[in-house]
């Protein structure tokens, strides 16, 4: 197995864990088996708890984690599917210690940061890469260098620097380069996170940084020397115009040549793939306006998989998706500002937790559904289509979620097993899981398929009580997985689907999610 081994200076949100994906991708290009880790140095147990606003997106994982959304980036980057091991968090290295320490497995020590979690935090990494099967696992240690929550897996992966041998393990540390006020690229920040990083006893191998334009070579020189690597080791990792472009460069950087060669590996061509689909991005000659109705709206990593599954989607359409936030509630406030949707060639309502901008969103569902306005809804999106037509079609006036109010019509509702969950503490249906299809559907053509398997996230369903009122009005639900409706559309409409489940976990470069194609097509017509 071989590590590479991803930090981070001088400040948060360089793009770290685009730069840790790229890196793996330029590696699968050559031929090899690339796996990731994110390791978050917070105490909670999963990202399952945090709020988007403060975190961004929480990503869902086939064997249902919910984990931070660099696992997303792995995930697109590679074309992998990962399990919810590949998210360590602090929290759940205390667990297990502490576990440990109740059963007596420590035969009386006083149970320490080190060797105790530092051994555990070992294990465990070794533990997912082997089980991965990869050549190369990708360890991103989350935070800046400095830290004292990091301070620990720094420990860590500096003691498995000595147990390795050396061709088997590489450190790249990701560092920002700004200009001054001339414009002139500073090196001080990385000579000083540099610095930093070698008095925990760790010196990276490789520097990228993050900078504006690209690194001029006397910048690359002066790193190089002040921080005792190569010059060829020194990757500028410039704004690109698109994420996908950062591969790329870090291949034109000579990045995957020198990781080969420092790790002793026998490269092959790989790049076919990744190659056609940059292609594809490179001939993109047109445009489509996408509205995306939700909460969240000011925040676009909060909904980082859905953008990105609408740009997999464009690219392959060879059109370039101009996606538009516009918050719910300023429906609410201003119902006549609905007409502002006129401008958009499709709708979208993405999932969502809780009563705010739910009304506003059902106005814009409405507006879809009316004008025959290409509509995706997902997960809340399906639910809330279903409020609406029940409305506004089927007659029941106040049917709604019984998640979001009080209603005579609980048209979404917890179904009779889920409620007994909720009384013992809420979990929810997280995770891969199948729907079968109706025959001559939107849903199994789309799907090229009878049946589908797709992430899921949610707790409320469907409530199988009204769905032959809702049928014989015209939406049918055509997914289903028994008594659980996975999938809303309304056939006759230009293009009307809305699912349970979260089809934008799934999408990749190159490999757009069905849903997300279809609705694309349907908007570029
Ligand atoms: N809040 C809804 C539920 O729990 C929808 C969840 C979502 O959109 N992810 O069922």
């Amino acid at each position: 197995m071989k590590y590479i081994i991803v930090t981070g200076g001088v400040m948060s949100g360089l793009g770290k864990g685009i730069t840790a994906a790229s890196i793996g991708r330029i590696l699968k290009n050559k031929g090899f088996n690339v796996t990731a880790i994110k390791i978050d140095p917070y105490i909670n147990i999963d990202a399952g708890t945090m709020s988007p606003y403060q975190h961004g997106e929480v990503f869902v994982l086939k064997d249902g984690g919910e984990v931070d959304l660099d696992l997303g980036n792995y995930e697109r980057f590679l074309d992998i599917e990962l399990t919810r091991e590949h998210n360590i968090t602090t929290g759940q290295v205390y667990q297990t210690v502490i576990e440990k320490e109740r059963r007596g497995d420590y035969l009386g020590k006083t149970v320490q940061i080190i060797p105790h979690i530092t051994n555990e935090i070992k294990e465990r990494t070794r533990k997912v890469a082997k089980r991965s099967g990869a050549d190369i696992c990708i360890i991103e240690v989350g935070g800046t260098v400095g830290d004292i929550e990091s301070m620990p897996f720094l420990e860590a992966v500096r003691q498995m620097h000595s147990e390795e041998s050396k061709e088997d393990i590489v450190f790249i540390h990701v560092t920002l380069v700004p200009l001054d006020a001339q414009g002139e690229q500073k090196t001080k920040p990385t000579q000083h996170s540099v610095k930093e990083l070698r008095s925990l006893g760790l010196q990276p191998d490789v520097i990228v940084a993050r900078c504006k334009e690209p690194l001029h070579e006397d910048t690359k020189s002066k790193i190089a020397l002040f921080c005792d690597v190569p010059a060829s080791a020194v990757v500028s990792a410039h704004d690109a115009s698109d994420i996908y472009y950062v591969p790329t460069m870090m291949e034109k950087e000579g990045l995957s040549e020198y990781l080969v060669q420092k790790l002793k590996l026998s490269p092959k061509d790989n790049a076919h793939e990744w190659d056609v689909f940059m292609k594809k991005m490179a001939s993109i000659d047109r445009e489509i306006r996408v509205a995306v109705v939700g909460k969240y709206a000011h925040l676009g990593d909060s909904y980082i998989s859905i953008n990105e599954a609408l740009k997999h989607a464009g690219i392959e359409c060879r059109c370039r998706v101009r996606t538009d936030w516009i918050n719910a509630e300023d429906f609410e406030k201003k119902p006549a500002s609905i007409d502002l949707l006129q401008k958009y060639n499709a709708i979208l309502v993405p999932g969502g937790f809780g009563a705010r901008g739910t009304e506003g969103k059902i106005l814009a569902i409405k507006y879809a559904r009316e004008h025959n306005v290409p509509y995706l809804g997902l997960c809340l999106g399906m639910q809330l289509a279903v409020i609406e037509f029940a409305r506004n079609v089927v007659g029941l006036k106040d049917a709604n979620s019984t998640e979001l109010a009080k209603t005579e019509h609980p048209v979404i509702d917890l179904l009779p097993e889920q409620e007994n969950i909720k009384n013992m503490g809420g979990t929810m249906r997280l995770g891969n899981y199948e729907a079968i299809l109706k025959e001559n559907s939107l849903a199994s053509k789309l799907y090229g398929s009878s049946t589908l398997i797709e992430r899921h996230r949610h707790r409320y369903e469907v409530n199988p009580k009204y769905i032959p009122q809702i049928e014989a009005k015209g939406m049918k639900f055509t997914g289903r997985n028994d008594h659980r409706m996975e999938i809303a559309e309304i056939p006759g409409h230009k293009f009307f689907f809305s699912s349970q489940f979260h089809p934008e976990f799934r999408s990749r470069p190159g490999k757009p999610s069905p849903p997300f194609l279809a609705f694309m097509k349907a908007a570029l017509d």
